[in-house]
């Protein structure tokens, strides 16, 4: 394989293909082939990008499709057939059967970019300043965003600049079983000493990713919407990497029940690997004026015709939802039986998570790495999440089959045991 130029012109800032230091070629479902013939089961797909697989041949069809009727390709706002099709599609598919009442908002492509929009606007229509967001979030690291994610390595990486107007509350189990910290919050909410100044909105993720695959309770959640109500601060749920099937329903904050009165997606929701995201907000709060918060990309065409034919194909009924949480309860199995030999070993190990959006938690990031750099060997693309890097994520794609599941949880079983054995 010809990595040279990989190597020598590319900056230093790359990431994952140090991990994965392939030149890969060609992808589809769960499966990835590199340059030198070598086959990989992918539980990463993209950073959660690919819930529907590499390639997928129906939304590979609508992107053919679209581009050979020399559609229009680029990103910006202006009307076009394809952002006509993607909203119908979004309002009939997903909207409507939740009893959901959005508009739309289309910032730049990235999740990044649909935070900052988010937590923008929510200011603008609050007139409040400061967002709270909690321990181990992970919302991007633009300058905006970075005042929301607790990650110090991002936080230190902005020349010196501190990032501005973010309030950090301990996250559901932050500070281990039986406190509940939204009693801190909710306290904090009715100090005038407490060092909180009134908040526009709360942002959270309804289960972690990047900080470790942390579900938040559903009653913690239920409790977090009800002190929001009480206190009209606005509850802002950034769906980007937990949305779109995930967690085993189409938004991850359906399984609590709660309404937010925003939501970022991103990451999977082209269902094709196109960069793209949105925010979806309750109607009265878009105070936003005319080209306010402008962008040159701001809804990508193609990315409009991929997701509108990934909702149709996916969410028309709850077939697809069922045997999202079917798969996850098997991955839950193999994390455990993992778990419990590490356990066994010495290495306290444990499982979580919620649908498809599971961790194995093996206590430290030196573990974690040395079993998914023994499983690359053996052919599983997996990377690893938390504040030392200490769990090992499952993202691998929705669709994946129940044979390529089984072989992945496979590999990372023999990986793990032929390095800690
Ligand atoms: C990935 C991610 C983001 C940031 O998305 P980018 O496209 O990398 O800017 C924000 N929030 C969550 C929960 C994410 O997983």
């Amino acid at each position: 394989m010809q990595t040279q130029i990989l190597e020598r012109m590319e900056s230093e800032v790359r990431s994952y293909s140090r991990s994965f230091p392939v030149v890969f070629t060609e992808a589809k479902g769960a499966r990835l082939h590199s340059e030198d013939g070598k086959q990989y089961i992918d539980f990463l797909a993209g950073a959660g990008t690919l819930n529907y697989g590499h390639n997928h041949p129906k939304i590979k069809q609508a992107l053919v499709d679209y581009i050979a009727s020399d559609g229009i390709v680029h990103g910006l706002d202006m009307w076009t057939q394809a952002k006509r099709d993607y909203l119908e599609a979004l309002e009939e598919v997903i909207l409507k059967p939740r009893g959901l009442d959005y508009k739309i908002y289309l910032p730049g492509p990235t999740g990044t970019n649909a935070i900052e929009a988010a937590t923008r606007l929510a200011r603008i229509a609050t007139g409040r300043r400061t967002v709270v967001s909690f321990t181990n979030g992970f919302h991007g690291v633009t300058m905006g965003s970075l005042a929301f994610t607790g990650n110090s390595k991002f936080r230190e990486a902005t020349g010196g600049i501190t990032p501005q107007g973010g309030f950090f509350m301990p996250f559901d189990g932050y500070l281990g079983e039986g406190v509940d910290t939204l009693d801190y919050f909710e306290k904090l909410l009715g100090d005038k000493s407490g060092g909180l100044d009134f908040p526009a909105a709360v942002l959270l993720e309804t289960v972690q990713g990047e900080g470790g695959i942390n579900p938040a309770g559903i009653e913690w959640l239920k409790r977090l919407e009800t002190i929001c109500r009480r206190h009209e601060i606005l509850l802002i749920i950034d769906d980007i990497q937990a949305g779109c099937g995930r967690t085993g329903k189409f938004f991850s904050f359906e399984h609590a029940g709660i309404t937010p009165d925003m939501v970022t997606n991103s990451k999977s929701l082209s269902g094709y690997g196109l960069p793209f995201s949105h925010v979806l907000m309750r109607p009265e709060l878009d105070k936003w004026k005319p080209g306010q918060y402008n962008g040159t990309f701001r809804g990508f065409n193609l990315a409009f015709a991929t997701a509108a034919a990934a909702l149709r194909e996916f969410w028309s009924d709850d077939t697809f939802e069922r045997d999202v949480q079917r798969k996850g309860r098997v991955v839950e199995e193999g994390f455990q039986k993992i778990a419990s030999w590490l356990t066994e070993m010495g290495y306290p190990a444990s499982e979580r998570g919620r649908g498809l959006m599971r961790g194995l938690d093996v206590g430290t990031g030196e573990i974690a790495d040395k079993i998914t750099e023994q499983a690359f060997k053996n052919g599983l693309i997996i990377e690893t999440c938390g504040h030392d890097g200490q769990v090992i994520k499952c993202l691998c794609p929705l669709i994946i089959s129940d044979e390529d599941l089984a072989e992945g949880l496979s590999i990372l079983e023999t990986s793990t045991k032929q390095v800690m054995g």
